[in-house]
């Protein structure tokens, strides 16, 4: 692991060994290696530490141990003995520590055991001088400490910035501004923990980031991105007023509490603040605010503030306003999320996705023309997981091809089966992900399956949602057209849809979505749009599949406007593919 820059271009390691060179012991060294990290000049460095010889020059506890505890001590702030939970926090990190030390030293800890003399017996003391052994064996054991309590701030950063960084990742000489910030949040929360007992008012917890800064610091520059930030900061410092706490927690992100009577008085400071701070050298900044008003004061203030935080991230979504208050349900979609990832991996190893195959019917023939392949997540803990809980998780993080790739390879698997029963199967459709329609892994993947299960192309359909294309996408979905696959435009009238989109399409069949057909039923004007559809659809020699369909009246509707392929609970749901598997045989023996 590379280790942290300080002062001078020098890494705490090197600072160490030069101060031992020096002369100094080994505790002065290693504080004095932190020195300016903690704030302090060398010389208040050495007055202090010169005390944590102690143990040392007994020949017991190894110096390097006492002074890492204390740098640990400034750095995370164990120092209110009245508050509980920081005292056992401390406890905690201090013994992490000196466990970590022992394992590094294998178990030696005192200075008698790491020179090999004992510093305290005047003869050892002068043949530990004649030997020079105290540059030869300490090093170790500086070396040791810095490594861990680099390691240990390190991911105490990670920690409050809620994002996984290595310590290599630390610029040279940030260490000092880093652990200068865990000094700012850890005063900020001890303000605010204080106006929560003290206060009879509400009390709101305002989180808030500036949209796509990311970008901002891309096209201008970081400096210009940090001097978006020194403005904010400038401009919160002149507008919190007393009892009104902020703090930068991490890059762009902001956290403000307050107190308040009314809604409308946070709101209105919300808005006076955003008014103020939403343009920057004539470049609009826009921010996302995610509040939360305490209900709860026993509440933890860290849970306070991930709540403020869910709220900030819950108002990305909405495009109406930037301005969005916690609500349970965030919490819940939180958590729900946080398990699909945690567990989507053993889902696929474990084979607890499973194919649901849904049968589509002709009307004129009430026989069995195709299934679609559904996926169904079958959890140990939660029993039935359908696909709207977590295939839009999964899409976003990408893990969704793999899930695809999975169900493909079953219907192919199924396809395989029934060829080898000896009975005529029917094609199978299987949905696909617009994440695959990105890159050209798809098209090996299914030319791959298709070549390993020996099925004929045509039985494996692929269904792929109608929008506005972005170019590449058509492109991708003209090459599936192109390699021979037939392909079915899902939910067609759910959203984009135009009559143009007919004209220019690839696609082999059209699937009339359930809430389109549903709105068309309802008025004369409707049907009249329905049976355009249907006839144009007609003309242009493409295929028409109603989904969703569930009443008799809209199989009338269908049949009378010439649409005879239907899917729906009308005819049947989606069933494991065990149960559709018997459902063929019956109909080829029938
Ligand atoms: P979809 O492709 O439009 O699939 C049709 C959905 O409508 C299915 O929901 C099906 O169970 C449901 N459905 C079928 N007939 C009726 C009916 O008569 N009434 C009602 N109310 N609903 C009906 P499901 O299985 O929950 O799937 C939801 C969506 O999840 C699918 O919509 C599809 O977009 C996605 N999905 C499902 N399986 C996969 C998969 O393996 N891969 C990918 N990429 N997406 C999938
Ligand atoms: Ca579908
Ligand atoms: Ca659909």
């Amino acid at each position: 692991m590379q280790t942290a820059k300080v002062g001078y271009g020098m890494t705490h390691v090197e600072k160490a060994e030069q101060l031992l060179h020096q002369q100094y012991h080994c505790s002065q060294a290693l504080f004095g290696a932190f020195a300016e990290d903690l704030g302090l000049d060398l010389k208040t460095a050495f007055k202090i530490s010169t005390c944590f010889g102690a143990g040392m020059r007994q020949g017991s506890i190894c110096g390097c141990i006492t002074a890492s505890l204390m740098v640990l001590g400034m750095a995370l702030g164990f120092y209110d003995s009245q508050d509980r939970e920081l005292e056992v926090y401390g406890n905690q990190k201090t013994d992490a520590f000196i466990q970590a030390f022992r394992q590094k030293m294998n178990g030696d800890m005192n200075c008698r055991d790491i020179l090999g003399k004992d510093v305290s017996k005047p003869a050892e003391m002068a043949v530990i001088r004649k030997e020079g052994l105290i540059l030869q064996k300490c090093p170790r054991a500086l070396h040791a400490a810095i490594g861990i309590l680099e390691q240990m701030l390190a991911d105490y950063l990670k920690d409050i910035r809620e994002s996984s960084i290595d310590l290599a990742d630390i610029p040279d000489n940030e260490m000092q501004s880093v652990i200068k910030r865990m000094g700012r949040v850890r005063t900020f929360r001890r303000q605010v923990s204080e106006l929560i007992f003290s206060t009879s008012r509400e009390i709101a917890f305002i989180q808030f980031d500036i949209r796509k800064f990311k970008i901002i610091n891309d096209l201008y520059g970081e400096k210009f991105g940090d001097e978006i930030l020194d403005f904010v900061i400038r401009t919160l410092r002149e507008t919190c007023l007393e009892h009104q706490f902020f703090v930068n927690l991490r890059s762009d992100v902001f956290m403000v509490v307050m107190e308040f009577d009314k809604d409308n008085e946070l709101t209105s400071w919300i808005h006076s603040l955003d008014s103020k701070i939403s343009n920057y050298k004539n470049i609009k900044l826009q921010m996302s605010y995610g509040v939360y008003v305490v209900e709860d004061k026993e509440m933890e203030l860290r849970q306070m503030e991930d709540r403020a935080a869910m709220a900030r991230k819950a108002v990305k979504k909405n495009i109406l306003t930037n301005i969005t208050f916690y609500k349970e349900q965030y919490k819940e979609s939180l958590y729900n999320r946080k398990f699909i990832e945690e567990n989507m991996q053993t889902a696929i190893t474990e084979r607890q996705f499973m194919m649901y195959l849904q049968p589509k019917y002709s009307i004129a023939k009430n026989e069995i023309i195709g299934a679609e392949a559904l996926v169904r997540w079958k959890n140990p803990e939660r029993g039935m997981i359908y696909p709207d809980q977590f295939i839009p998780i999964i899409e976003e993080n990408g893990f969704i091809k793999k899930v695809d790739y999975y169900i493909w390879e079953e219907a192919c698997r199924f396809l395989k089966k029934c060829a080898q029963a000896g009975f005529q199967s029917c094609p199978i459709s299987v949905n696909v992900s617009r994440v695959h329609l990105l890159d050209n892994e798809c098209i090996e993947v299914l030319d791959g399956l298709i070549e390993k299960y020996a099925i004929p192309k045509g039985m494996l359909e692929l269904e792929i949602t109608e929008s506005a294309d972005t170019q590449q996408i058509s492109m991708k979905v003209l090459q599936l057209k192109e390699e021979g696959f037939t392909l079915l435009m899902d939910d067609f009238g759910s959203g984009y849809s135009s009559l143009n989109i007919l004209l220019e399409t690839p696609f082999d069949v059209i699937k009339l979505d359930k809430k389109f057909m549903e709105n068309m039923m309802v008025s004369g004007k409707g049907r009249l749009i329905l049976e355009q559809v249907a006839g144009m659809v007609n003309k242009l020699d493409l295929g028409l599949l109603a989904e969703g369909v569930e009443t008799k009246e809209q199989i009338e509707l269908l049949k009378s406007i010439g649409c005879d392929q239907v899917q729906g609970y009308f005819y049947a749901k989606p069933m494991p593919q065990e149960e559709f598997f018997e459902l063929l045989k019956k109909q080829n023996n029938g």
